[in-house]
């Protein structure tokens, strides 16, 4: 029998964003708040990283000019990016870093209490911080122990099932636990949490534990936008990790193994210096780039190729790359300075420099038992970033449902290229400023009765799947992973994608005809149903993007064989999506401009004092 719990705000989604959302929620005043997440401790922050994870806010430190414009324009520049939420990630970054400080994230600072930065990836100053490879994992863990101690009521174990929506309003959703029963969760307010759509992709260097619900808000009609921006990178797979920094930077060799004979297949396409130089550059050049393709990115496209072709590749720190002499003369003066300055220039093999240049790297994958002294590390081009998602206006507030906010990864509000960092930061002030518009408006529990109905439609829709016939869930959604990485992430060929189209949709379409479960996999079934819907509008989206934008981002596109341009022009407008109860429909708009915001005290301290800056 289904049930229904109810309260002033849901907050669903445990990472790094929900918990802030939470926090703040119950910290304005609406303390009957609660979290529903699949697993406290699942999901990106808690359970991914990276050599240096970086988290992006205004320079604090010494005489290094900055200024919230100059961060907000930044941000704005990368393309497909709107101004409003720009200007209120810079303006915000400042506020949402020290809350981090205060809640015991350990961002270092200097004797004088300046925070100094490092440059990230499109990143014109010196804006990025570390606590080290966990970032977001120390994040996660300190507003996960301050969620605790205010008594935040946390369902575990409930992944979303549907999103109660009536006449563009959300009333809530729908959930299922591990146990196959059913229960509304009834709010007055929904803040989505739920991170990226992780699953989509069976090459992925996101958690296994991260599924996301952006499935069940696209059909739920929520609309969505940018969803064909990812980011993809080279990946070790057994143990998922992103192979940057210095992982290049000791010039491994690249291998690939078919019918049991392994051999270097970068140099079937090219020479060892190009080898040597682009493989250094991934160091720093880390995801893959449509603008680098005739650079460093070709080691992405020739990986994904060989691993198409059946080949199982992998990275070799026990042999020298060939064409690597022990003068070093074949490197770039760039290069070798670099390993050289690093104490790095020792030509035994790429696991000695790597010991020199950064021994913690080695002590990872031990702890993850892989000795990479003695074994081959499996690799491949792997999704890592959704700057797609829900679209949501300057308050994280879904731009077409009342009453629904979309905070962190599940959001949209990166576009073509973000600075590394960037996805921290929106997470934080996204959370923070949703949380500020509900405080800010009466906020009362839901329609309980529509929601436990909601309920049990729920059980008796997704109960279908419980018969002895059909095809399991479990691989259909294996095989779908698949297709989605082979033809639908960084080499897109529109007619391969078209075929994709079809396939998902028929599967979406006749999922309840043909799907089997059990009981104590329905869950896993809800998921996956939900995974195909948005498999589905992604590969729409995509498909869509690749006719009317071109290669651009991290992704090249092509029609029969050649390489479309990247149509420039597209880069001030958004693409968006939105389900229509039968189609997935793209349009694109203009993106919103920067906001050229009223700075004068007096009257902004009027409207502060009206309660209008919340609203
Ligand atoms: C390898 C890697 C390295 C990265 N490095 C950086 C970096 O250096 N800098 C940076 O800014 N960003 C980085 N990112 C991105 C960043 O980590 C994420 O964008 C961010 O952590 C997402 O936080 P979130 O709270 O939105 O989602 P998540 O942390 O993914 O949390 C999602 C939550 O929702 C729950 N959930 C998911 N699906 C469901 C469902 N169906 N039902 C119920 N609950 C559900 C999960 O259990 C989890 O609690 C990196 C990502 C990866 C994968």
């Amino acid at each position: 029998m289904a049930v229904v719990y109810s309260h002033a705000a849901i907050v669903v989604g445990s990472g790094a964003a929900g918990l802030n959302a939470a926090l703040r929620l119950y910290d304005y005043g609406v303390k009957d708040v609660a979290i529903v997440t699949d697993g406290f401790l699942n999901g990106t922050s808690r359970n991914a990283g990276s050599d240096k994870q970086t988290y992006y806010k205004l320079s604090l430190q010494g005489g290094r000019a900055d200024s919230v414009e100059s961060m907000a324009e930044t941000l704005f520049s990368g393309g497909c990016t709107d101004g409003d939420n720009a200007l209120a990630e810079a303006a915000g970054s400042v506020q949402c870093f020290f809350r981090l400080v205060e809640a015991g994230v350990p961002f270092p600072y200097n004797r004088y209490g300046e925070f100094p930065g490092y440059k990230t990836d499109h990143d014109p100053r010196t804006r990025a911080t570390s606590v080290g490879p966990l970032t977001s994992k120390q994040m996660a863990e300190a507003l996960g122990n301050l969620v605790i101690e205010k008594g935040i009521k946390v369902y575990d174990g409930w992944s979303v099932a549907d999103l109660i929506c009536r006449d563009g309003e959300c009333h809530g959703i729908t959930a299922v636990n591990k146990e196959g029963g059913f229960a509304a969760f009834s709010a007055g307010n929904t803040v989505m949490a739920t991170g990226a759509p992780a699953g989509m992709y069976a090459r992925s260097v996101y958690p296994e534990s991260q599924n996301g619900a952006t499935g069940a808000m696209i059909r739920a009609g929520v609309e969505m936008q940018n969803l064909a921006e990812w980011q993809y990178g080279l990946a070790s797979t057994k143990f998922r990790w992103n192979l940057s920094g210095t992982y290049q930077q000791c010039l491994p060799r690249y291998v690939s193994t078919r019918n049991g004979v392994t051999r270097e297949f970068l140099r079937d396409s090219l020479s060892d210096e190009k080898i040597i130089e682009y493989t250094f550059l991934k160091g720093y050049q880390w995801p893959f780039d449509s603008a680098k393709v005739n650079g460093s990115s070709l080691i992405d496209v020739l990986v994904h190729r060989e691993c198409e072709a059946g080949g199982q590749v992998a990275l070799d720190f026990t042999h020298n790359p060939s064409g690597l002499d022990e003068a070093f003369g074949i490197l770039t003066d760039e290069a070798r300075n670099y390993i050289k300055n690093s104490g790095g220039l020792i030509f035994d093999s790429p696991f000695a420099r790597l010991i020199a240049m950064n021994p913690k790297a080695i002590e990872l994958y031990r702890s993850h038992g892989i000795d990479i002294a003695n074994e081959l590390l499996d690799i491949a081009v792997c999704a890592q970033h959704n700057n797609g998602g829900a679209a949501v206006d300057v308050f994280w507030k879904s731009v077409n449902t009342e009453n629904l906010y979309i905070v962190g990864e599940a959001a949209g509000t990166h576009g073509l290229r973000r600075p590394g960092g960037s996805a921290l930061n929106s997470g934080q002030v996204g959370s923070m400023r949703a949380a500020r518009n509900i405080a800010a408006k009466q906020c009362f529990a839901s329609d309980e009765a529509f929601c436990l109905f909601s309920a049990a439609e729920a059980e008796r829709k997704y109960g279908v799947m419980i018969q002895k016939n059909g095809e399991n869930y479990a691989e259909i959604d294996a095989d779908e992973a698949r297709s989605m990485s082979n033809d639908a992430s960084q080499l897109r060929e529109t007619e391969k994608m078209e075929e994709l189209c079809r396939k998902l949709d028929g599967e979406f379409k006749t999922w309840f005809e043909k799907v089997r479960a059990e009981r104590s996999t329905l869950s896993a079934a809800v998921t996956a149903y939900n995974m195909c819907a948005c498999r589905a509008a992604y590969c729409h989206a995509m498909l869509n993007s690749a006719k009317i934008c071109g290669s651009r981002g991290g992704a090249v596109c092509m029609q029969n064989g050649k390489e479309t341009p990247e149509i420039t022009e597209m880069r001030t407008r958004i693409q968006t999506l939105r389900y229509d109860g039968a189609e997935f429909v793209t349009v694109s708009r203009p993106v919103r401009p920067m906001p050229e915001a009223d700075g004068w005290f007096e009257r902004v301290w009027a409207a502060y004092s009206a309660g209008e800056c919340d609203q």
